[in-house]
Parts: C-alpha cells; sequence; structure tokens
C-alpha cells in the first residue's frame, strides 16, 4: 500500500489530531488537505488512491503540526464560512460563530418588511461578518461599522471588498459609539466581548489565541451590555431597535439592564440550535 495517497495521508493525519483530543480530528485533517490541495473537501473522496507530492505532503504535516499546536483551522486556511458566505480571517480578528447567525438571521427576518432605506450599526464588526452577511441579503441596506482594532478593521474591509458592499458599509475606528455622534440608525447590533475575566485565564487554547480584546467582558461579563443598552435610545430611530448576542446564561441579565434602563417598550431572547438563548432584541419605546 502507497503511503502517500490521499487516504492514507487522511488517516494518518486524523490519528495524531485525535491522539491529540481534538474532537472534530477527521473533518480538520479533511479540510487542511483540501487546502494543500487547492481543492474541495468532497473531492477528496473521488481522488482517495491520488498521490500526493513530497512537497504537498510537507506542507500538510507542517499545517497538521500547527493544528496540533491548537491553532484553529480557520487561522491556518485564512477564511470562515458564515451565512453561506467565505470571510477572510486572520488572528487579528475573532473567528465567527455558527451561534451568531441566529443575530444576523434574525435581523434580516425582522427587516425584510422593509422596502425604505434601512441603517444598520454594528458595534465591534471584527471580521465584519454580521452587518457584511445582512447587507448581503437585505440590498436596501446600509451599515455603520464600529471597532476598537485597526487591525481587525483592515480584515473587516478586505471582506466588504470581496463581497461588494463597500458602496453600502462605512467602517470607524473607536470605542463603542463614540464614533457615530448624532448618528440615527433603524437596529443597532453588537456581539460584545462577553467572557468574565475571571475566565480568560482557563479558555479552551484554540480560544485562548484569538485576540483578548474580542473576548473579555469584565469581570462579570456584562461590561459592553451596559455600556450598549445604556447609549443605543440615543442611536435608534423611534420605531428602531436593538439586538445584542449574549454568552450562555447571560439573557436573564441582559433582559433585566434593558428593563431597568426604562427606554425600550419590549424584548424578545432568539434561541440558537442548541436551545440556548442566544440573542436578547429590544424595541425603543
Ligand atoms: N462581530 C464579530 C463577530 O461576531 O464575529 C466580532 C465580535 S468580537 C466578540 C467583539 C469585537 O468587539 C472585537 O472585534 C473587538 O475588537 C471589538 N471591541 C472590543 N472593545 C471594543 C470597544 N470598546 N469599542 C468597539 N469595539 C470593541
Ligand atoms: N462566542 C465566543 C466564545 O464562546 C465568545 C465571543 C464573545 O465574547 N462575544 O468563545
Amino acid at each position: 500500500m502507497k503511503e502517500n495517497t490521499i487516504s492514507k495521508q487522511l488517516t494518518k493525519a486524523t490519528a495524531k489530531l485525535e491522539a491529540a483530543g481534538i474532537d472534530t480530528a477527521r473533518l480538520d485533517a479533511e479540510v487542511l488537505l483540501a487546502y494543500v490541495l487547492n481543492s474541495r473537501r468532497l473531492a477528496l473522496y473521488v481522488h482517495v488512491a491520488k498521490e500526493l507530492t513530497l512537497g504537498q505532503i510537507k506542507r500538510y504535516e507542517n499545517l497538521i503540526q500547527r493544528r496540533l499546536e491548537r491553532i484553529p483551522v480557520a487561522y491556518l486556511v485564512g477564511h470562515k464560512e458564515f451565512m453561506g458566505l467565505n470571510f477572510a480571517i486572520t488572528p487579528d480578528v475573532l473567528i465567527p460563530r455558527p451561534d451568531t447567525e441566529v443575530l444576523a438571521q434574525g435581523v434580516i427576518e425582522h427587516l425584510q418588511e422593509y422596502s425604505r432605506e434601512i441603517k444598520i450599526a454594528d458595534i465591534g464588526t471584527g471580521s465584519g461578518a454580521i452587518c457584511i452577511s445582512i447587507l448581503k441579503f437585505l440590498d436596501n441596506a446600509t451599515a455603520d461599522a464600529v471597532d476598537v482594532s485597526a487591525r481587525a478593521l483592515d480584515i473587516a474591509r478586505f471582506n466588504a471588498e470581496k463581497f461588494n458592499v463597500t458602496d453600502r458599509i462605512n467602517f470607524y475606528e473607536g470605542d463603542l459609539f463614540e464614533p457615530l455622534a448624532g448618528k440615527k440608525f433603524d437596529v443597532v447590533i453588537s456581539n460584545p466581548p462577553y467572557i468574565l475575566s475571571g475566565d480568560m485565564e482557563n479558555l479552551q487554547p484554540e480560544v485562548a489565541g484569538e485576540p483578548h480584546i474580542a473576548l473579555d467582558g469584565g469581570a462579570d461579563g456584562l461590561n459592553f451590555y451596559r455600556e450598549i443598552i445604556d447609549a443605543a435610545p440615543d442611536f435608534l430611530n423611534d420605531d428602531g431597535f436593538l439586538a445584542v448576542e449574549v454568552g450562555e446564561n447571560q439573557a436573564d441579565a441582559v433582559v433585566k439592564l434593558i428593563k431597568d434602563g426604562g427606554a425600550f417598550s419590549y424584548t424578545q431572547v432568539w434561541k440558537d440550535l442548541a436551545n440556548i438563548d442566544r440573542v436578547v432584541a429590544a424595541w425603543k419605546k
């Protein structure tokens, strides 16, 4: 049996990743091999007996080695799919999570009924995944996207170009709403950092390698919600709404902050596929 076939290399790499306790071992092995071969993952199955060149094997082994060091696949291949779109990703941005699609989808559903121009503010845009995907689904939407990280904004700008929405999006470097002074929006969205500072030491190794400024939500994880809930009403039109992603077990606390603030008339909680409360939405009074 030849050692350098696609089939053999996949088996070998999967075994190494499994032995290191990576639970997506086979998937990761396939995605990384497809990346080396510049092909689709499913194409590997059609060519299982194909032999790799020594150069390809070297590149593959190098990638597997880096994956064993717990570098996420998205950082190794430089992209991640979100809402069916393939976003460019570097270690300067948080890797967009499937759970966050609940936020993008919910916002799209609520905005679909409008035929006029819709204005969106995205606070902490990172790779731009949420607001760029919303713009791709809603032709009548425009967005102002803010991030405190200039390097993240470079990636978000690259993605806006990649998906042809540069004429409908503006990027601002700054703290939360500060660059948007005096503006009004139909919806304010945010997936803010929400991990408790005390939990930052015990992150899964893959997450620990993501920008900490994208993760740390302060002592109780709620710092950004306090500021956003306090400021958002000034930036919303009368029938506008706020939609924020929340961490597991944070929805009740965030709903309470909204009620205590008194500027919103009603709230909704949207669940993710695992039935976990994932997004809190609130309509302005
Ligand atoms: N929206 C992206 C997503 O969902 O994949 C990224 C979300 S990430 C959890 C939070 C983002 O907020 C990071 O890009 C981080 O740089 C940004 N951020 C952190 N503090 C901020 C602040 N004070 N003002 C604006 N953005 C901030
Ligand atoms: N969803 C990320 C995680 O669980 C956290 C992102 C955030 O803080 N918004 O690792």
